[in-house]
């Protein structure tokens, strides 16, 4: 068995390493770039045999995520603070506990527009596709929006 203590002061686990969300790219494509996240493995198929992994994210103050799409889905759960999604075109409010899926090659991106860290849980296949950016059509539906222009950057 392994079992991974929580620090609630931190909000971290013990023995758990901060990672970069992705390796940096500065010619990243449209979209695709992305601030202050970081990425905590609480579980990986390497080091336990499962058929998925599970992440805790942190996006900090001002953070988002990079807006992309995969075949592959997530299952999220919002575990600290207070967060934003934008998947497919709906914009949801996160708060703690809330469950959120993401269906497979809807484009998704979280923001943090609080000024406390907002945490998530994330589970996704062991064996998956690479995210890619949006296509044109998905772009301009979302910059033509209104609610979900602002997500599109
Ligand atoms: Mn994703």
């Amino acid at each position: 068995m392994r079992h991974l203590t929580f620090d609630p002061a931190a909000f971290r686990w013990a023995g758990v390493e901060e990672r970069a969300y992705k390796p940096p790219d500065p010619s990243a494509p449209r979209g695709m770039d992305w601030r202050d996240v970081t990425r905590h493995r609480l579980g990986h198929p390497d080091e336990l045999g499962m058929g998925f992994e599970l992440r805790y994210f942190e996006l900090g103050p001002g953070g988002y995520s990079s807006l992309e799409k995969h075949a592959h889905v997530h299952l999220v759960v919002a575990v600290r603070g207070a967060g934003r999604a934008l998947v497919g075109d709906r914009v949801v409010d996160l708060a703690p506990l809330d469950a959120l899926y993401v269906p497979a090659l809807t484009p998704h991106r979280w923001a943090n527009e609080g000024a406390d860290p907002f945490g998530f849980l994330c589970t996704v296949d062991a064996d998956r596709d690479r995210p890619v950016p949006l296509d044109d059509d998905e772009w301009d539906a979302l910059r033509a929006d209104p609610v979900t222009a602002p997500y599109a950057h």
